[in-house]
């Protein structure tokens, strides 16, 4: 299997190098030359296994230059970390199914991803005999994931910057309370677009990329959009052990990595009825499924932050299968979007993302409603993220198909918000409460591009 860019700017490459390039040399998002099929004799014959067996099927349809052995043992080790043996466990309640992605180190689904890409590159650059210092910033989320991603993993330095004080508790005690060698956390006294703009910055300075061998940690790693392929399948095959129904999947949405991969799942062959993107106020994808209308409007703050997000970077790969693998029509676009802040699509077009998509946007209200009301119901508590989700299936897919939600976060995570809907506390699991008895590292600074550079260069081995 060989990967190529949305933007058609480099010649093909294997799944080890579209692994390490992360962002495509172009500037274009990496995808697979084509999507291997899975046969509905295969797909039955994948009922009795475990997930990360599961996950060695999918995977490694697409990984042709790693022994399989090894890629089992990657396997392994990136699920072994989860405190369920399903890994990600599907319950029923209140009629539909909520697929609990959020039993890894972190209480979020990213953590999915990003224990099987710290495994994945500390693989590669072991064998490359090469090193890796990877920089990000965070608003909560994917930083404390990576960072337990790659903690104490040779050949691996991580840098991430929060906003002090402005990301949740919880968030803050995964990422200070890890003091391993390899990981620094540095919280700006600013906003997250503070941290965000002196990451850039840092990455502008070819010089600096290059000496210190940078690299990023986002959503746009292919292997991460592989890992989350997984539990389309795992989920599928659960809710049809018994009797065959149409399936529904419902995805709270922020950069478009999770939908994108039930999307992939979907192109493999597995029957996905329709994946129902559902977003809070932050709705552009939803005005586009809905209305045809892909404007860019500005970021707002919600209950659900982690898909607080106007542009969804992993929708570029999406537009690319859109524009049947044309990579002028995608450029066009993406040039019209930073003329005109929009892209505009054909009927056409528009069509086919219906026959696969359909979306709701549910607001700050409705969200903290749900999770009283499916309280209320059930006795199980939402995060704010997933309860978007549980929403927008409630409202819009039939009641006699199997409505599959996304559980993108534990509740505990966002206990502040579920505290507001319920007011009541929420259990504290165990995992949680012994964060506050960990001891922290963190570094306090001033937004200062400077300052962050010396502490960086001083802390890179
Ligand atoms: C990252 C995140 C999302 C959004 O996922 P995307 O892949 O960016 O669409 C939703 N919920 C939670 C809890 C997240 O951390």
């Amino acid at each position: 299997m060989r990967y190529i860019s949305t933007r058609g700017g480099i010649a093909p490459i294997s799944f080890k190098d579209a692994v390490m390039m992360g962002l495509a040399s172009d500037g274009g998002l990496l995808l697979p030359q084509s999507y291997p099929t899975i046969s509905r004799e295969q797909l039955e014959s994948w009922r009795g296994l475990s997930y990360p067996e599961l996950a060695f099927e999918v995977i490694s349809r697409y990984v042709d230059d790693i022994p399989a052995e090894d890629l089992k043992t990657i396997i392994a080790r990136s699920y072994a970390t989860f405190n369920n043996p399903e890994v990600t466990p599907l319950v029923k309640q209140n009629g539909v199914y909520i697929l609990e992605l959020f039993h890894g180190v972190t209480l979020a689904f990213k953590d999915v991803a990003l224990q099987f890409l710290g495994n994945m590159f500390e693989y590669i650059l072991a064998e490359r005999k090469e090193t890796l210092n990877i920089i990000g910033a965070t608003s909560g989320d994917t930083g404390s994931a990576a960072i337990h991603g790659v903690r104490g993993k040779k050949g691996i330095s991580i840098f991430i910057l929060h906003p002090h004080g402005k990301t949740s508790a919880v968030q803050a005690l995964q990422m200070t309370s890890v003091t391993d060698a390899n990981v620094q956390n540095i919280a700006i006294r600013g906003t997250f677009d503070d941290c965000q703009d002196m990451v850039k910055e840092l990455f502008g300075d070819l010089e600096f990329k290059e000496k210190y061998s940078l690299g990023a940690v986002n959503s746009i790693n292919w292997a991460r959009v592989l890992a989350q392929v997984v539990y389309y399948f795992y989920a599928w095959l659960r809710v049809t052990d018994e009797k065959d129904v149409p399936v529904h999947f419902s995805v709270p949405t922020g950069n478009f990595g999770d939908i994108f991969a039930g999307y992939v799942a979907k192109r493999m062959g597995l029957p996905i009825d329709k994946l129902l993107l559902a977003t809070n106020e932050n709705n552009i994808l939803t005005r586009f499924i809905n209305a045809s209308d892909y404007s860019l409007g500005t970021v707002v703050s919600t209950v659900s932050p982690s898909m607080d997000i106007q542009i969804a970077s992993n929708f570029e790969r999406y537009l690319f299968h859109l524009f049947a693998e044309d990579s002028s029509r995608l450029k066009e676009a993406f040039a019209e979007l930073k003329e005109h802040g929009r892209i505009t699509c054909t009927p056409d077009e528009m069509a086919h993302v219906r026959k696969d998509f359909c979306s709701a946007s549910v607001d700050q209200a409705a969200t903290l409603q749900e999770i009283r009301t499916f309280y209320d119901a059930t006795g199980y508590l939402l995060d704010p993220h997933t309860a978007v989700g549980v929403k927008a299936a409630l409202d819009l897919l039939p009641s006699d198909s199997a409505r599959v939600c996304l559980a993108t976060a534990h509740p505990a995570k966002f206990s502040e918000t579920v505290e507001q809907a319920l007011g009541f506390q929420a259990p504290v699991p165990d995992s949680v409460k012994e964060l506050y008895g960990k001891p922290t590292r963190c570094e306090i600074m001033d937004a200062d591009i400077n300052k962050v550079r010396d502490f960086i260069v001083a802390h890179i081995d």
